[in-house]
């Protein structure tokens, strides 16, 4: 069957019922806007099994997720939702991008977290937008960014105490929402929550246990992923 969309970690495909996607996570590994690619035996399920025990988590704590049902070890039925095009990144540590962009040393700790769109483009790298970007786009309304803000502040509180007590540091994690087609239309986290879409380093050694040992060139990237299933699995 032909995808109905195909990203660079995962397909989605439609199924019998229009109301139901199924989202199928790829082993390929991409980073700094695909322009590095690889391909790791068993991310598709590592990264099935930590969105999944993510989403259940954020479940219980009342954030709505878009997850339906696991079919199999690199498969979960997803209610088909629009994506909005505006990715919602949170900060808590200072890394990737930031420290790029604004010069300064990676592992700064943020007095409040910091809360960053960017317009969902592979064509454009992603940019760098605000609330005024995604209403003069149609990307987002106002009252949406404002609702996009306080849903991803409240996931970071969460993760944040989950991954503390898994023995991990959330330093960033970016965020997809999307709106259900119901008539009373909701905004709900969708995508993944995934060592591909978070920074994190262990509490006691500061290891980096993300994609950023691909992105790096660090080793053992299924090594950590591995880990992350294992710590958020003996906790869950
Ligand atoms: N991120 C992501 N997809 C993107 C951009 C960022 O999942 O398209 C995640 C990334 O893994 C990190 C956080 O969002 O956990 C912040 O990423 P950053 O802006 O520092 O960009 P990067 O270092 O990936 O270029």
């Amino acid at each position: 069957m032909e995808p109905l969309y195909e990203g660079k970690a995962k397909r989605l495909y439609t199924t019998d019922d229009p109301n139901v996607l199924r989202m199928e996570y790829k082993d390929e590994a991409t980073a700094f806007n695909a322009e590095k690619k690889a391909e790791f035996a068993n991310k598709g399920r590592l990264n099935t099994a930590i969105t999944l025990a993510m989403y259940r988590m954020l479940e219980t704590k009342g954030v709505e997720t878009h997850l339906l049902s696991q079919i199999d070890e690199v498969n979960l039925l997803v209610k088909n939702v629009d994506i909005l095009m505006v990715e919602v990144i949170v900060r808590n540590i200072a890394a990737g991008s930031f420290c790029k962009r604004m010069g300064v040393e990676e592992g700064i700790v943020f007095n409040q977290p910091i809360v960053e769109f960017s317009y969902k483009s592979d064509e454009l790298g992603d940019p760098l937008i605000n609330d005024d970007y995604a209403r003069e786009l149609d990307l987002a309304t106002p009252d949406e960014c404002a609702e996009l803000k306080r849903k991803a502040l409240i996931v970071n509180d969460v993760m944040i105490d989950f991954f503390k007590r898994a023995g991990l540091k959330l330093v960033d994690f970016k965020i997809e929402f999307g709106r259900t087609k119901d008539a009373d239309a909701k905004i709900v986290l969708a995508d993944e929550i995934s060592p591909d879409t978070c920074r994190l380093w262990d509490i006691e050694t500061g290891k980096k246990l993300d994609k950023d040992r691909f992105r790096q060139d660090l080793g053992g990237v299924m090594e950590a992923y591995e880990e992350v299933l294992k710590r958020v699995e003996g906790i869950s």
